[in-house]
């Protein structure tokens, strides 16, 4: 199954994109944690978008287009999964027509949308306490899902760090691209395909099985 999933930064779209991921069999595609690779990496694209991204700003389409492209046109990939579920990516207007015509070259299609529903106030909460793995990336919140010994990944004993982007100056500046750029996504989709909406506010568990049981997965 290919899949979107929409959602405000914060609005818990990267956990629960790796949950549908690991349940279907479904390769997750976080355009976020490719970008993050390249800057870790400091590779020519890593260092082109490091400031970009430190700003909450995006990072210029043709850049993402170039990744989002070399991931599904690769074929061996594609053999591993049951499709793919597109996290952080498309994230303006220009974006999704870009993929439509990615699509086309592959002859797939999307097959549904997720959009994660959260007030503005509780994304900045959560934000500003997400702390990430700086190995394996998984996330935690200081208040609701604490690590076991502070500053240590409970899976792999990586570093958990704040991004750079969850620092309290940009999350507004994030939330304003999204409110600006992405979400006019939304109104294209509902034109064009499923929209599954799901109450972002809810525990964790609870909005994978509501996405789970939308998506009939
Ligand atoms: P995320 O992990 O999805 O919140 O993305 C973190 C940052 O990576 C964003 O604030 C942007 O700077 C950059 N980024 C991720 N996906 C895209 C995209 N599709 N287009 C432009 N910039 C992106």
């Amino acid at each position: 199954m290919n899949l979107v999933i929409l959602g405000a930064p914060g609005s818990g779209k990267g956990t629960q994109a790796a949950r549908i991921a690991e349940q279907g069999k479904i390769q997750h595609v976080s355009t976020g944690d490719l970008l993050r690779d390249a800057v870790a990496k400091q590779s020519p694209i890593g260092k082109q978008v490091e400031s970009i991204m430190a700003a909450g700003k995006l990072v210029s389409d043709g850049i993402v287009l170039q990744l989002i492209r070399e991931t599904l046109t690769d074929s061996d990939e594609r053999g591993k999964w049951n499709g793919w579920i597109l996290d952080g990516y498309p994230r303006n207007l220009s974006q999704a027509e870009a993929l439509e015509g990615v699509l086309k070259d592959v002859g797939e299609t999307v097959e549904g949308v997720v959009y994660i529903e959260l007030d503005p106030d509780v994304i900045v909460e959560r934000l500003s306490n997400r702390r990430t793995c700086a190995s394996c990336k998984a996330v935690y919140h200081l208040v609701s899902k604490p690590p076991a010994v502070e500053g240590k990944c409970d899976s792999c004993g990586g570093e958990l760090y704040l991004r750079d982007d969850d620092k309290p100056e940009t999350i507004r500046k994030r939330l304003e691209v999204y409110d600006n750029e992405t979400l006019p996504i939304l109104g294209l989709y509902e034109k064009r395909y499923r929209v599954h909406r799901v109450d972002g506010s809810k525990p964790i568990d609870d909005v994978t099985t509501d996405i789970t049981r939308l998506i009939s997965l």
